[in-house]
């Protein structure tokens, strides 16, 4: 029995080899590897992609998070409002920017509550920063970002790193922000073959100030106005997401779209919690999250392990949780009991574009199957 993996990297290399080899090879006799004509292209295209103005390709996604927020003139005592469910990076970006992350607790999908982060907002004039997550690839509801946005003069960097290709009523995420970030980190939907990122905005200067952040802060050869980085996209992972990843991404979410409807229309068991998406978001599922009681998630890790099929925990611990939070300064503004409901219950079931029908049958008889076997083998 073939294992059903989380991401099947060997399937993804039959598919796109020889456009990947392709596009290096043209890398390599060019004789330019760093911010050169592929980059350029790829983040032409990028930005086409998401309908965004400009498009920079960084070293990665958190990176884009931090350059994101120095382009908006965020730094030390600056509060930021921020999710407890997301990747570490989300709040790590924040933190190394000298800002205060200020956590607002989740809605039942697992995305930050945006009617909890107005409560706060009104009375809590003194938070001008936003980093919202559209987690799982479901996409934050536009209206309600837009909303607190002119409400209360937010500055607003969206975490995209999960939502490549997430609509929300026919519109794609990062356009609310000022800028959003992406991640092309292996595992997400456009994935490159090492690290890499972007960020996405409609303005010129913040698209001219992170071009400048990534190189040391450069702004004209051997000038330096501000204090940046080392994070550039090397011109290898530019060219294989522009020529082997980019043109089948809207073909990989479909199939992505497809299996997330099987799953929520062949899942029958009531141990189990669908959550699904919410009603305006066309998610890009990222992820596949399904709810059990936490006192028997470890026996669903177990029952699905034994069908052969890898499972993961997006996230395991609530952000501010975390031992490292406690070398950093923070704020919860609530107590953050559904977000931490959610880390105690959660599985995410396989999800990428190369399961096959018959493999996405299989999770479904071993989610179908988990109270009964389990229930029978206490009986015996
Ligand atoms: C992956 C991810 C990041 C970080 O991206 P990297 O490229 O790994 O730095 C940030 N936020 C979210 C929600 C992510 O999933």
């Amino acid at each position: 029995m073939t294992p059903v993996l989380t991401n099947d990297f060997a399937r993804q290399w039959a598919e796109i080899g020889v456009d990947v080899l392709s596009a290096v090879e043209r890398v390599g006799r060019s004789g330019w590897y760093v911010l050169g004509r592929e980059v350029a292209e790829f983040e032409a295209d990028l930005a086409a992609f998401w309908g965004a103005e400009h498009a920079v390709g960084l070293a990665n996604g958190m990176d884009a998070i931090e350059i994101a927020l120095r382009t908006l003139r965020c730094g030390p005592g600056d509060f930021v409002l921020t999710t407890p469910l997301s990747a570490f990076a989300t709040t790590l970006a924040i933190l190394r920017v000298g800002a205060v992350p200020v956590f607002v607790d989740t809605d039942e999908y697992g995305l930050i509550d945006l009617a909890r982060c107005y409560d706060l907002l009104r009375k809590r004039r003194d938070i001008r920063y936003f980093v919202p997550v559209h987690l799982y690839g479901h996409a934050l509801d536009r209206g309600g970002l837009e909303w607190l946005r002119d409400e209360f003069h937010l500055k607003i960097v969206e975490d995209c790193a999960q939502s490549a290709g997430a609509l929300w009523r026919g519109q794609p995420t990062g356009a609310v922000g000022q800028a959003a970030a992406t991640s092309f980190y292996p595992t997400k939907n456009l994935g490159a073959m090492g690290d890499g990122g972007a960020l996405l905005t409609a303005d010129p200067q913040l698209a001219a100030r992170a071009r400048a952040l990534r190189s040391y802060g450069e702004t004209e050869r051997y000038r330096h106005e501000e204090l940046g980085y080392n994070s550039r996209l090397d011109e290898v992972q530019a060219t294989l997401l522009r020529q082997a990843c980019l043109p089948r991404l809207d073909q990989w979410i479909a199939r992505r779209r497809a299996i997330a409807a099987a799953y929520h229309e062949g899942i029958r068991n009531r141990e189990i919690g669908l959550p699904g998406a919410p009603a305006g978001s066309e998610s890009s599922w990222h992820l596949f999250p399904i709810h059990v009681a936490p006192e028997r998630r470890a026996e669903m890790l177990e029952h699905l392990k034994a069908a052969g099929i890898a499972a993961g925990i997006h996230y395991p611990t609530a952000i501010p949780d975390q031992p490292a939070m406690g070398q950093a300064r923070f704020e919860l503004a609530d107590d953050c009991e559904l977000a931490r409901q959610i880390c105690a219950s959660e599985v995410s079931l396989p999800i990428h574009p190369y399961l096959t029908d018959d493999e996405v049958d299989r999770v479904l008889d071993a989610v179908n199957t988990f109270a009964r076997v389990t229930l029978t083998q206490r009986a015996g």
